[in-house]
């Protein structure tokens, strides 16, 4: 691979450092109509759904560009270039393909310019990652579906406006992939029930949502009906080379790094203690290896090559590395490393506390480490099927 940018990309590189150091205030001075403005500032120059083709509102923006435009914002610690993650990353992308010209019409300006917020309702609670065996039931009745059935784990349910549904039509399929219909559904219809969960850290980021006898019209259906788990399989394949997740990852160590230098061991700078600096150097060493894994995905999605299983790599390495990054921090700070935010002792306002009782958004949201284990053996290793 090259790693030299051209003078397009350097160029490219300068306009987003230029546009950040303009538009992005240090948090403290950042005042309550900060972000609509920011959101409004990106959308105007094309940065929001930037590879998407222009015919859709997007900027047909290229891979590398994509790239250092997630490296930059991941560098400042930039809010999201858009409300709704999920609309940008999977639902968005869905309707691309698979949906009406009066559905494109409908749902992707709202997503690109910040109107509507997503959510995701695939996960029951007897199927997660056996999710082809969903059993939340779509029954047609005239130009309506009506829906039974419940959904958990649903990121954002509470403040969301849309979700992009998961259910069956048909309980009679030969194979349990098939007879799975996707709809998109008002989070305000009724019979819809909106339950918060409590996390161990105390958010309530997820939600159980029930569903009695909504009705949702046909014309809300993604994709043919039947056709509902290559609709999710595709734009689920749109999440891609994890370079944004990466340079994050560096930045969390740069804080990880300032910490030690803060604290002491022993009685002496923790800087000076062998298996902490060892610690630090092993973090640098894996993070750096997902940088190169990451910049392998991206040569073969420059190269037109679809992007399948090896980003499960990835996804298995950054959540054990996530995990131990945060708990050598809380062991590092000792007692007050416990703490969560507004603890009297709290180190960098329990941010580490914090993360390390939050594991699951990384190690099971998106797929746990058993699955990306058994997607690596069979389909990457070619080991015999678990
Ligand atoms: C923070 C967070 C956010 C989430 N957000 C959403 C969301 O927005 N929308 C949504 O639909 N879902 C969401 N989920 C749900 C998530 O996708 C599921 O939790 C995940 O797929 C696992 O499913 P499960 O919880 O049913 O666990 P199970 O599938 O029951 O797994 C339990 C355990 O068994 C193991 N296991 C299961 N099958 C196998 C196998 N074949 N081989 C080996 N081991 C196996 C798993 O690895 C795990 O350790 C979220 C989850 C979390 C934690």
């Amino acid at each position: 691979m090259d790693f030299e940018y051209s003078d397009s990309e350097v160029a490219f590189r300068e306009e987003v450092r230029n546009f950040l150091r303009e538009n992005l205030p240090p948090k403290a001075e950042r005042d309550r109509n900060f972000l609509s403005t920011w959101l409004a500032e990106v959308r105007a120059r094309g940065w929001v759904g930037f590879s998407w083709p222009k015919q859709f509102g997007g900027s047909d923006g290229g891979l590398i560009e994509q790239t250092i435009l997630k490296e930059e914002m991941a560098l400042a610690k930039a809010p999201p270039l858009g409300s709704s993650f999920m609309g940008l990353a999977w639902v968005g992308p869905g309707i691309m393909q698979y949906g009406t010209q009066a559905q494109k019409e409908r749902f992707i300006p709202d997503i690109l310019d910040s109107k509507v917020t997503w959510c995701t309702g695939y996960s029951e609670p007897n199927h997660g990652s056996d999710l082809a065996s969903i059993q939340c039931k779509a029954v047609r009745d005239g130009d309506h579906y009506v829906v039974n059935g419940q959904k958990t784990w649903t990121s954002g349910a509470s403040w969301s406006d849309w979700i992009i549904l998961l259910t069956r039509t048909r309980f009679d399929a030969d194979a349990k992939h098939q007879g799975i219909t996707c709809l998109l559904v008002p989070m305000d219809a009724e019979g819809l029930e909106v339950r918060p969960i409590e996390n161990m850290a105390g958010d309530r980021h997820f939600a159980e949502v029930f569903f009695t006898d909504v009705k949702v019209p046909v014309d809300q259906r993604l994709g043919a009906e039947g056709e509902g788990w290559s609709v999710t399989v595709s734009a689920l394949a749109n999440e891609r080379s994890s370079i944004g997740e990466v340079t994050a990852m560096f930045g969390k160590l740069d804080t990880l790094k300032e910490l030690v230098r803060s604290t002491t061991k022993q009685g002496k700078p923790a800087t000076q203690d062998l298996k902490t600096r060892r610690t630090l150097a092993m973090f640098e060493a894996k993070i750096a290896a997902m940088k190169y894994n990451g910049l392998r995905y991206l040569t073969k999605q420059i190269n037109g090559e679809p992007l399948t299983s090896e980003t499960s790599v990835n996804k298995l390495h950054r959540a054990s590395l996530e995990i131990e990054m945060d708990d050598f921090a809380v062991e590092l700070c000792g007692q007050a490393g416990l703490q969560l935010p507004g603890g009297d002792n709290a180190i960098h306002n329990g941010r580490w506390a914090k993360a390390s009782l939050s594991w699951p958004n990384v190690v099971i949201g998106g797929g746990t480490p058993n699955i990306q284990r058994n997607i690596i053996a069979e389909r990457l290793l070619g080991l015999p099927k678990d």
